[in-house]
This record gives C-alpha cells, sequence and structure tokens, in this order.
C-alpha cells in the first residue's frame, strides 16, 4: 500500500475517536504532521473527516503530458520526479459540467510506491482553452476544454500574402479573452514580407497595439523577433492557434529548440522501446515557461457565448456601447448606435467592426461556432 493513504488511514480513526491530535513522532512526514495537527486543531471532535479533506491532505501537481488515458503529473514539491498516473474513478472537480483532465491542470494526486500516481481531484482552473462539447442537447452542452491555465495565446498568422487572414486573429482574441487568456498577435514568415508589403502589414496590424494588444513579427526559418517573442513567455503558460500552414509546428520546433525534442526522445524509447504518439505536452521553454502543444487545438475556437455577450469582448467598443439609443444594442442594424457610428466615423477600425459582425452572425442560434 502507498504512503499517503496509509497515512490517512491513521489520522482518520484518531480523528473519528474525537479524542486527541495524532502524535507528530507517529508520522513520518513532519510537514503533513503539522498539517493535520493544525486542522485537528480547528475541527470539532468526533466528527469523521470528509473525502474532500482527505484529498486537500495529497500533494499538488500539474498534468505535464496526455497520452492515451495515461496522465504525466509533475509533483509541485519534487518538479524532477514525473509520475504516471491514472484518473480515480470517482475523482473529484471544482469544474462544472466540463472535462475532468486535461494538459495543464493542476491536480491532487496519490503516489504509489511503484512510482505511479492516482489522481484524485482536479483544481479549479485560471484559464481555459474549450470548444463546443459535442452534443446533441438542446441546452448549453457541458464545455469541453483542451487545455487548462494557459497564460497567453499567440494568436499566429502567415505574413505570407495569400495566406494573410485579419479576422482569424480576431476570432482568436474573442476565444482567448473568453477562456481569461491573455493573447498576443503572432505575424510568422515576416521574412518573405519586404519594402512595401511588410511596411503595409506593419501599418495594418498596428490597430492590434492600438487597442492594448501586443503583436510581434517572428520567423520560424530566420529566427528573427523569437528573443522578444520567448520574452514575453517567461515563466508563464504559452498555446499556439492559427490556421493551417501558418508556421505553427515550425514554430514549436524553433522556440523550444533541439533539447526538447531529445529530451522527448528519450523518454519514449524509455516507456515503450517504440514511437509513442503523444496527445498532448507541456514543452519547456530555454527563457523559462511552457508551451502547450496539442492537437487538438487546431479545433479551438469561440464557444459558449451568447451573441449578445459579444461586444464585451471588442475592448474598444466598450466607450461607444452605453451611448447607444437601445440597451441592448447588437450594433448591427439598430438606429443611432454609437459602435455604427464609430466605425463609419474612424473611432472604431472598420475591419474589427466588419469581424464583430462575421463573429456576430456565426454565432447565431443556427450556426454557432
Ligand atoms: P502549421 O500547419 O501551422 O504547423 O505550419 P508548418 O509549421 O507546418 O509550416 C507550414 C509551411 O510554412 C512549411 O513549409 C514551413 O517550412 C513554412 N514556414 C514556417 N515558418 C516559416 C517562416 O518563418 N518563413 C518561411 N518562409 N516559411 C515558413
Ligand atoms: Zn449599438
Amino acid at each position: 500500500m502507498s504512503r499517503v493513504p496509509h497515512h490517512l488511514r491513521r489520522v482518520r480513526k484518531e480523528w473519528t475517536k474525537g479524542t486527541r491530535a495524532p502524535r507528530a513522532g507517529r508520522l513520518d512526514d513532519p510537514e503533513l504532521a503539522e498539517d493535520y495537527a493544525s486542522r485537528e486543531r480547528m475541527r470539532p471532535r468526533a466528527v469523521a473527516i470528509e473525502t474532500v479533506a482527505d484529498v486537500d491532505l495529497l500533494p499538488l501537481g500539474q498534468v505535464m503530458r496526455v497520452e492515451s488515458g495515461r496522465y504525466d503529473v509533475r509533483p509541485l514539491e519534487r518538479p524532477d520526479e514525473i509520475l504516471a498516473c491514472r484518473v480515480k474513478r470517482a475523482a473529484t472537480t471544482e469544474n462544472e459540467r466540463s472535462t475532468l483532465v486535461v494538459i495543464g491542470d493542476n491536480v491532487r494526486f496519490q503516489p504509489l510506491e511503484d512510482g505511479r500516481g492516482i489522481i484524485h481531484h482536479v483544481e479549479l482552473r485560471r484559464t481555459r482553452m474549450g470548444r463546443a462539447a459535442v452534443s446533441g442537447t438542446a441546452t448549453r452542452s457541458a464545455e469541453h476544454v483542451i487545455a487548462a491555465n494557459v497564460d497567453v495565446l499567440l494568436c499566429t498568422i502567415s505574413a505570407d500574402r495569400p495566406d494573410f487572414r485579419r479576422t482569424i486573429v480576431d476570432r482568436f482574441i474573442v476565444a482567448a479573452l473568453v477562456g481569461g487568456i491573455e493573447p498576443v498577435v503572432v505575424v510568422n514568415k515576416i521574412d518573405t514580407a519586404e519594402g512595401e508589403v511588410e511596411e503595409l502589414l506593419r501599418e495594418e496590424m498596428a490597430i492590434y497595439e492600438e487597442i492594448g494588444y501586443r503583436v510581434l513579427f517572428v520567423s520560424a526559418a530566420t529566427g528573427a523577433g523569437l528573443e522578444e517573442l520567448t520574452g514575453t513567455l517567461a515563466g508563464r503558460m504559452a498555446a499556439l492557434v492559427g490556421q493551417s500552414g501558418v508556421g505553427k509546428s515550425s514554430l514549436v520546433n524553433a522556440l523550444t529548440g533541439d533539447e526538447t525534442r531529445r529530451t522527448g526522445e528519450v523518454r519514449e524509447r524509455d516507456r515503450r522501446g517504440a514511437h509513442t504518439t503523444v496527445d498532448s505536452a507541456m514543452l519547456p521553454l530555454p527563457g523559462g515557461g511552457w508551451l502547450v502543444d496539442t492537437p487538438g487545438i487546431r479545433e479551438f475556437g469561440i464557444w459558449d457565448l451568447e451573441p449578445g455577450e459579444l461586444d464585451g469582448y471588442f475592448v474598444e467598443f466598450l466607450p461607444y456601447i452605453r451611448e447607444c439609443r437601445y440597451t441592448p444594442c447588437t450594433h448591427t442594424h439598430e438606429p443611432d448606435c454609437a459602435v455604427r457610428a464609430a466605425a463609419k466615423e474612424g473611432g472604431i477600425d472598420p475591419g474589427r467592426y466588419a469581424s464583430y459582425l462575421a463573429i456576430f452572425e456565426s454565432l447565431g442560434p443556427r450556426g454557432r461556432g
């Protein structure tokens, strides 16, 4: 049997007997012992501890890698010891009606003697990247989360003219904000744009800086701008989104460097002696911080948003919204709409307003997305 549940059983006995606090000398870990003792002092006598209280005593870790039902957890206290975990059947979560465990989740786990572990509980997510759950139910379905606790969403487009789509950036920005994540606009393949084209591109992207978002021009091919990008990500967790072909894989490789890939190969050989498919992983960045690499991010989009809530995610609209004649105003057709007027007169970028209309339409009662 594993150490922690053993301790817990002992403590439970003491507490339910309701006589005295467990003596510290009987517990191997002084920190745990002190924790038990302080909890005991705060608790009325002769009250059995709840399952939740048990869970609180388990060590905390983060899900670093997900691979066909196996969750690699990095303990907070011992970050060098990754444990291959499975999820307990009756695992509890603080995230209601949502995917139980995803990459980036903070979990309470029970270490087992063989270096494996069991996830008992999932902590409340600080941020979430999600998509609408595939479900036939009429009501708002449970959310399907792809990654948890991502700090920065790198909304990536390509400077290569045929691929360049600004409205895509606006969709990703809204999606990031809905999930509580900071959007950063990344224009990749800047090496392909020269002279006038580059100038025009920078001019066009300046709108995002004006409304408060960081814009970075980079090249995965030449390495241009990557240092600044790495600096932005230091100590944070980032994820890359963008249409196919904008250079996401190239950027992952350029940002994480050879070291990560080498580590990945070694681990794969160790475990199964053969190549394995990784569903998702948190890759360490050389400047500190992490990059979430998961195939599901391709499907990341705006979900769980009522059309009437959309204007709240276009930050530059906010000063105008209260000037609209009607409340609520959808800013699509109403007379005396201050947002529409500002888009005509230049207070709001017409391109951004066009994006708003397109996204609003797509969020309609039919065909959301
Ligand atoms: P993904 O589909 O978003 O993962 O895109 P990839 O990383 O597979 O890249 C798509 C294509 O763009 C590949 O042919 C890359 O070599 C190319 N590419 C990626 N980054 C750059 C870049 O910075 N400059 C140039 N010129 N090509 C790039
Ligand atoms: Zn309006």
